[in-house]
């Protein structure tokens, strides 16, 4: 255990936010740098339960009470050692993660839980730093060729684990930059890209081959893709939904993955301008999830004269209803950081039409209150009004993998949800090809795509060598608690 009185004489601590007139004029991750000695007496809150429910709450499994005691004892070296035995990414996770660990926390029962995402993203910090992270190089190689077509958290994470288990593995991205939605969906004042790009250098050196500006199944056959030992498919759920109603073809209405990648092309020096730059317009942003705020935070650092952040569902509450006991990861109303910046939500609005001016342009959205009646959104007589909007961005989530190209060519089959469907080896209906990630999952978080990967690599690896050494931290059904 940790401090043995950690949890009663200290009191949860997060980091500050800097000054959002500061933040809103840069791109740069949004919090302040945490003294090592608060760190330490914040792991020392944990309380090394029998029990671990945080442990049930990850679904990489974290060790969490290890590495909280490790932090709080300052032994920094062996802490990153039991992080990463779990976990290849932690400064991905430490910095994107919703953390429901710290949902299903027993000291959140009746108290703050420990701010274990915090514990995490400062000890993979301080190792990178200390220069611990270093290339893990395999014993020996074991001849067997694997492709993993996309380079988002699930493909990164089994690449990773199956160029350690010495398999030649080559990643194939059809981006420019490698990465996923790490790269060019995720702002940069969320997770800036060079923590990125130094988890790569890692992998390089460790001898996983990066191919970019490939789009299997377009420019590379799936023939070719099939003549490899075998193959992880890691393409993520691109699918975007979209918004089919009166007014959808004016100008400036735009999916949020259409507005988000130049943006960070901007923050990262690629492009001058975005061409759907938000600056001096009224921006609204329908759908109220992470994709929304991202584009609202996005929208601020541009210059928007207003945000509006648009939810079909009602407000919700503020603490845990009873609906979501502990340890179960809560729908409760949240303040990101992006919230914190500016702006408005509303909540039980459903958009009827796109109102365009004469040139052709959006100038406003038709609104109408909504209440639930059984599971429909009914709209409420005599609410309707305009909202104005020179640029909407539709932000209401993904249907699921692109089935034209790769999937189609390949004829793998697909499940009920329209993902491809896999076996408990993570294994698709083709013989030597396999998936990870939102491409099998369907929308998800990074925690579950690391999960997928090392768990898909296990399958993978099982198939190729008949050994089982590799972790498996899921089962492809496997659910958050919630
Ligand atoms: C805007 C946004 C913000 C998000 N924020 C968070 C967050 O804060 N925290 C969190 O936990 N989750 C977040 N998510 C969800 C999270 O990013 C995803 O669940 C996760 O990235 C899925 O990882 P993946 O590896 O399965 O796929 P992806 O990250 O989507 O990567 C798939 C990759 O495959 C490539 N690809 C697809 N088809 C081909 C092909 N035929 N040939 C070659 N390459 C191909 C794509 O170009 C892409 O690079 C966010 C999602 C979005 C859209
Ligand atoms: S990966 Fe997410 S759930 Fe797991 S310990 Fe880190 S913050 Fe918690």
């Amino acid at each position: 255990m940790a401090d043995p009185k950690g949890f009663l004489t200290t009191t949860r601590e997060e980091p500050k936010r800097r000054p959002v007139d500061l933040r809103l004029m840069d791109w740069r991750e949004v919090y302040e740098d945490f003294a090592t000695t608060k760190l330490q007496k914040q792991a020392g809150r944990c309380m090394d339960c029998g029990i671990p429910f945080c442990h049930q709450g990850c679904p990489l499994g974290n060790l969490i009470p290890e590495w909280n005691t490790l932090t709080w004892r300052e032994d920094w070296q062996q802490a990153i050692e039991r992080l990463h035995a779990t976990n290849n990414f932690p400064e991905f996770t430490g910095t994107l993660c919703p953390a429901p660990c710290e949902t299903a926390c027993v000291l959140g029962i009746n108290d703050d839980p420990v701010t274990i995402k915090r514990v995490e993203i400062s000890i993979i910090d301080r190792a990178f730093d200390e220069g611990w992270v270093t290339p893990q190089l395999p014993v020996a190689k074991t001849g067997q060729k694997v492709a993993v077509v996309g380079s988002g958290p699930s493909g990164l994470a089994a690449a990773q684990q199956l160029t350690r288990a010495g398999h030649s593995v080559v990643v194939l991205e059809r981006a420019d930059k490698i990465g996923g939605l790490l790269r060019y969906g995720i702002p940069e004042f969320k997770m800036e890209k060079s923590r990125l790009d130094r988890r790569l250098d890692q992998m390089r050196a460790e001898g996983t081959e990066f191919r970019t500006s490939v789009n299997v199944g377009v420019d590379l056959p799936v023939s070719e893709l099939l003549a490899y030992d075998a193959v992880v498919l890691a393409g993520g759920a691109t699918d975007w939904r979209d918004l089919p109603i009166p007014g959808r073809d004016l100008d400036g209405i735009h999916q949020a993955m259409e507005f988000l990648p130049p943006a960070n092309r901007v923050a990262s020096g690629e492009l001058d301008v975005s061409p759907f730059d938000a600056k001096g317009l009224d921006v609204v942003v329908i759908g109220g999830g992470d994709t929304g705020a991202d584009c609202v935070g996005t929208s601020h650092r541009q210059g928007a004269r207003s945000v509006t952040q648009l939810e079909i569902m009602p407000k919700p509450p503020e603490a845990r209803s009873d609906a979501h006991p502990w340890p179960t990861y809560p729908m409760i109303y949240r303040v990101s950081s992006a919230h914190e910046e500016g702006g408005e939500r509303l909540y039980a609005v459903n958009t009827q039409e796109f109102l365009g001016d004469d040139a052709g342009r959006v100038r406003a959205l038709k609104l109408v209150e909504v209440r639930n009646e059984g599971g429909k959104f009914v709209p409420v007589e005599g609410t309707e009004r305009e909202l104005p909007a020179q640029l909407v961005l539709l932000a209401m989530g993904f249907l699921g993998p692109q089935k034209q190209g790769l999937l189609e060519d390949l004829g793998v089959e697909l499940d009920a949800r329209g993902n491809v469907a896999r076996d408990k080896a993570f294994k698709t209906s083709l013989d030597n090809v396999f998936v990870a990630g939102d491409m099998g999952r369907g929308q998800s978080l990074i925690v579950w795509a690391i999960a997928e990967g090392r768990s898909a690599a296990a399958g993978v690896d099982a198939y190729l060598t008949g050994r089982d050494v590799l972790p498996r931290p899921i089962a492809p059904t496997d659910r958050p608690i919630a």
